[in-house]
């Protein structure tokens, strides 16, 4: 699906929405089937991943009209194109200065200046850390805040692997690891699991699951990669070591509203405050959905509930204030959108030497030996959130590029001994070479620049 050539914007927005989870896509939905043409900034790398936290998730099985459960980042899939379909326009940047003082109001994102008459504050929140001392250390090696995006990761594999909460999150991410680890410890401060009743069920029923109650991490240890987790036993002060090669955190959330620099009320943790059970927050115009309000409830339909109050208000407010400015779509019924095809690995009699996406073991052996051109090479797993945002971003620079460089997918999953060789530790990891020679690599989503400059550096080598 691509969410190009939506870009009017309006010299002053009628709505701007900030943040791309259910609250900021269905409050994108309401506003531009109002004719609104609203502008959602969909967030980049502050406040986590683009798509919010549906995106680091596996199935989410309580969304009403999934009667088998939806992927989490398959359903955020689904709420963007819904939301580009009827009008909305994105821009894929973060906000890091809004000015709520004069009107209309002023936001600045990356490359980006705005003016709106309104706007929609759905900026969520981000996971949170333990802070340990060996923690730097030890990030993306062993250490990860998604067992989702980095479980299939080689090193992990047939390993004790350790999770940290007592919430959905960490049951959830604890039953996932079984599938890549040998054992799971799930650790938990309290002497309870605050997840739901269905979730604990599941955990334990699981016996590859063990809970250590009453329990905290306090330090990490390890040489090149994590070993072990010095956990201390709340009760009693007992020091003990747990071996693990990985520890994922799932311990909760901060909302995401340092970038509004104290411009609207909030509460002790940072919560935004709104007029009790209403979307309007302490300035006049602005209105705030999804977690970014909520520390109590946080679900993807209470959210997306929210987002679609916090636009129907937004519309009211516009109209009462005579400041909205109907947008007419061009067409009375839009274009259906394309769905997204799971895209297998490229057989010998599909393998095309020039083409700009190929995936699996076999592309990459022929373009990687025979391929003259830059070749990414875009290590990914089946549910990685991250990934889902990243794929289209790499495909625009090649198409961009126009065939002078080229993209094989493998799936570590599928794949896993490549992804040993090339020493993946999470996905989405991206490997750039240029005849046979290694010439960059990244982890984690990254600037649409940041691939197009450095494989731009190589064809004006070329030259
Ligand atoms: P929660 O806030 O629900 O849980 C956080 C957990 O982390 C708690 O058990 C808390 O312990 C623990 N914790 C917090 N700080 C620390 C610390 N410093 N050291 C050790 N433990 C700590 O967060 P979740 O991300 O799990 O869930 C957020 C929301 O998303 C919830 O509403 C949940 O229902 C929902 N969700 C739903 C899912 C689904 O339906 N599929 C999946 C995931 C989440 P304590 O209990 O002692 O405070």
């Amino acid at each position: 699906m691509s969410f190009e050539g939506n870009r009017n914007f309006l010299e002053i927005e009628n709505i701007v929405i900030i943040g791309s989870g259910p609250a900021g896509y269905t409050a994108a939905i309401y506003a531009a089937r109002a004719n609104l043409s609203p502008l959602l900034i969909t967030g980049f790398k502050s406040g986590g991943i683009a798509g919010g936290q549906l995106m680091t998730t596996t199935y989410v099985e309580n969304f009403p009209g999934f009667p088998d459960g939806v992927l989490g980042p398959e359903l955020m899939d689904l709420m963007k194109a819904q939301a580009y379909r009827w009008g909305t326009k994105f821009l894929e940047e973060d906000v890091d200065l809004i000015d709520l003082k004069n009107r209309p109001f002023s936001i600045r994102a990356n490359q980006s200046s705005i003016k709106a008459n309104a706007l929609v504050v759905a900026t969520g929140a981000s996971a949170n850390r333990l802070s340990l001392s060996n923690e730097s250390k030890f990030w993306s090696k062993g250490i990860s805040a998604c067992a989702i995006c980095d479980g299939a990761t080689p090193q992990f594999n047939n390993e004790e692997l350790a999770v940290v909460g007592g919430g959905d999150s960490a049951c959830e991410e604890a039953v996932y690891l079984t599938k890549y680890g040998s054992h799971v410890h799930l650790v938990v401060r309290a002497s309870q699991l605050r997840a739901s009743a269905a979730m604990v069920d599941r955990v334990k029923a699981n016996k590859m699951i063990t809970i250590h109650w009453n329990t905290k991490v306090v330090d990490v240890k390890g040489d090149n990669w994590l070993e072990s987790l010095i956990v201390r036993d709340v009760l009693t002060n007992e020091v003990n070591v747990l071996n693990a090669r990985g520890l994922f955190y799932a311990i909760g959330h901060t909302p995401n509203t340092a970038f509004m620099q104290g411009q609207l009320d909030c509460d002790s943790k940072g919560y935004l405050l709104t007029k009790d059970g209403r979307p309007e927050t302490s300035v006049e115009g602005v209105f705030a959905a999804g977690d970014v309000v909520d520390s109590e409830w946080r679900q993807g339909i209470t959210a997306a509930g929210s987002g679609c109050k916090a636009a129907l208000a937004a519309e009211r407010w516009l109209a009462q204030k005579h400041e909205i400015n109907i947008v007419p779509r061009k067409e009375l019924e839009p274009l259906k959108v394309e769905k997204n095809e799971l895209i297998k690995a490229t057989t010998k009699d599909q393998f095309k030497k020039d083409a700009i996406w190929q995936k699996g073991n076999y592309s990459l052996r022929r373009l990687y030996h025979e391929s003259k051109k830059p070749l990414l090479v875009i290590y990914t797993s089946h549910n990685c959130g991250p990934c889902h945002v990243l794929k289209p971003q790499i495909r625009r620079v090649l198409e961009e590029l126009e065939g002078k460089a080229q993209a094989v997918e493998i799936d570590i999953d599928e794949d896993k001994e490549i992804a040993i060789q090339a020493g993946v530790n999470g996905t989405p990891f991206i490997q750039l070479f240029k005849l046979k020679e290694l010439k960059n690599q990244w982890k984690g989503v990254k600037q649409r620049s940041d691939f197009k400059n450095a494989i731009e550096k190589l064809l004006d080598k070329e030259i």
